[in-house]
């Protein structure tokens, strides 16, 4: 869009690594900084100056920077550099076949691969797949579902990331399961680990008459890119990006260490009218920060090199020495975004574009609902179906039950959200009837009420070594203990989260909850509790949740949450007034 044909070819260059592109623009070359060393294509010819300018010259140089500090690189970043995570593909084979774990830094390792052994919560590994966009179709969702029966626990995990982890996978089926999966079409690559994590873009992308641009190029693009950039893997830490089309689902966008969000430009501005990106940086809620407005506004060709060069900035300059310092927040925190934009200009085919944030038009608030129930889309006569899934398990036949229904009503694709469910899109308004009723028939449905619709718990201790409580079990007995006392008329998030990590993003909801353990009322024990947050948020709404109790045992917090939402409904000024507000 707005590209002309030699900017086109020169991004497109760009997109490869070459610095034919740059010098086109008398601009300098990386030749002597990062990225190939003249117009040869890396990724096409085997002429690439791979020990100047490859992954590990890259990362070698990150290195060169941590010893000149004098700090001493962490265990995980030893381990990187010990062994290529991506050259263990015979050792993982040679454990499959002897039914064992890998063992010290190994554990680690084997994350680049999607794959993390989860001991002690479940003496068995979970996989972790990637959905660029959270879109995938009927026949990867049958796959799915299988790798997960044959090999796993017979049921999956919809995450925040609009992702799906399969869990309980025994030691000899490791390869099983991830030959199954690129047999599918599904890579992984780098789902775990210090990598960029599956990238989310709108879930309503192309079929939602309020969006301001469709966000699947991007997403898709995005992916892979990161999938054939070996440089872009062994980062300071993880690392996520997201993509949000203006539509009427939030992705969440602010909470990533990217943040693209579509705005429009409107007549009479300096620049011609149009729809744009803001980028934002620095999102980890958390750490209790969103991502910040940087001042750019990107034509959306610009996101992808954009996000290239932020990220090879971040391999360079991340800290490498402390885990708790080491996501880009602190790069930002330490650097202020002036120099990091101006350093990260130096791997950018173009000069950062800026724009006053003041001069775009306000952004339309997403439809808090709009993730559950029946929708009309932008193609006349079509409506997509967000499915209920408390907290995001799915049992494998419900799994194929849902690519059945797409194939047989829809358009034979699913869409992931990063609020723990799915939509089911193109189906015929004519059809909604049969299709609820198929759903039904799977133990599903989608007409929520207001608390299980913006109800998100992590994995909790039943499956994930950090977590302090059951998150998934008790955000179920919370549900239907507020479902059954209250009739709240107001949508609701509740998160529950296991640990700081802040995998369900507590510090966003309504209500937050981060699981700590507790004394017991004799004081004899230490039982599952929490600590509760109230009135955080996102978008317009943008807001870190305030403590409310330092810590309950959970037993006491369905009582404690009754009252709290009773004296909400009996004094809110009037019923539209938010929880928050
Ligand atoms: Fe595990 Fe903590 Fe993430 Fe929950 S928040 S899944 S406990 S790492």
């Amino acid at each position: 869009q707005g590209f002309s044909e030699e900017q086109k070819q020169y991004l497109s260059a760009f997109m490869w690594g070459s610095d034919l592109a740059r010098s086109a623009r008398g601009l300098p070359t990386f030749a002597g900084t990062l990225g190939p060393a003249n117009e040869t294509d890396s990724s096409t010819s085997g002429s690439f100056d791979y020990d100047a300018f490859g992954p590990e010259a890259m990362h070698r140089r990150a290195q060169d920077q941590v010893e000149a500090g004098g700090g001493k690189l962490c265990k995980e970043e030893k381990a990187k550099r010990d062994k290529d995570p991506f050259g263990m593909w015979g050792e993982m084979r040679a454990n499959a076949q002897q039914g064992v774990f890998p063992k010290g830094t190994d554990v680690f390792l084997y994350k680049y691969y999607g794959l993390f052994h989860v001991a002690p919560a479940q003496d068995s590994f979970m996989c972790r797949l990637r959905f660029p966009g959270g879109l995938l179709n009927a026949h990867q969702a049958n796959e799915v579902a299988r790798l997960a029966r044959d090999y796993g626990g017979n049921y999956v995990h919809v995450t925040t990331r609009a992702n799906l982890q399969i869990r309980e996978i025994g030691p000899k089926h490791t390869l099983d399961v991830l030959t199954g999966l690129q047999n599918a079409g599904i890579i992984n690559k780098g789902s775990g680990a210090d990598n960029i994590r599956n990238v989310t873009g709108s879930a309503t992308a192309g079929i939602d008459a309020e969006e301001l641009i469709d966000t699947r190029p991007l997403s898709n693009e995005m992916h892979h890119y990161i999938l054939n950039h070996r440089e872009l893997y062994g980062l300071p830490r993880k690392f996520n990006i997201a993509f949000d089309g203006g539509g009427s689902i939030s992705t969440l966008e602010e909470t990533n260490d990217i943040a693209f969000a579509a705005v429009r430009v409107p007549e009479g501005k300096s620049i011609p009218a149009g729809i744009y990106f803001r980028m934002g940086l620095g999102g980890i809620t958390g750490h209790k920060d969103f991502a910040r407005d940087t001042g750019i506004l990107l034509e959306p060709d610009q996101c992808v090199p954009a996000a290239v060069a932020v990220l090879k900035t971040f391999i360079e300059h991340g800290d490498r020495t402390d885990r708790n310092k080491a996501r880009l927040k602190y790069v930002l925190d330490r650097w202020g975004f002036e120099k990091f934009l101006s350093e990260s200009e130096k791997h950018l085919p173009f000069a950062w574009p800026k724009f006053p944030l003041e001069q775009c038009e306000p952004r339309r608030q997403p439809v808090r609902m709009a993730h559950l129930g029946v929708h009309r889309q932008k193609q006349e006569g079509k409506v997509y179906l967000g499915v209920v899934l408390p907290v995001g398990k799915l049992e494998t036949d419900q799994l194929e039950g849902l690519a059945t229904i797409a194939n047989r009503y829809g358009s034979g694709m699913l869409r992931l959200t990063v609020w723990q469910n799915l939509l089911i899109p193109d189906i015929n308004e004519s059809d909604v009837p049969d299709v609820q009723e198929a759903l039904e028939d799977l133990g599903l449905d989608c007409s929520p009420t207001s608390i299980r619709a913006g109800l998100v718990a992590c994995t909790g201790n039943t499956g994930c070594k950090f977590a302090a409580s059951n998150t998934k079990g008790q955000a179920m007995i919370l549900a239907e203990h507020l479902e059954t006392s209250l009739n709240v008329d107001q949508p609701l998030n509740i998160h529950l989260t296991g640990c700081h990590h802040s995998c369900a993003q507590h510090y966003i909801g309504d209500i937050g909850m981060l699981a700590t353990k507790v004394e017991s009322s004799d004081g004899e024990e230490l039982i599952e509790g929490y600590r509760v947050f109230v009135g955080g948020g996102y978008g317009a709404d943008e807001g870190i949740g305030r403590e409310l109790f330092p810590e309950l045992p959970f037993d006491e917090i369905p009582g404690r949450l009754e009252s709290l939402l009773k004296v909400y409904m009996q004094r809110r000024d009037s019923d539209d007034e938010s929880f928050r507000d």
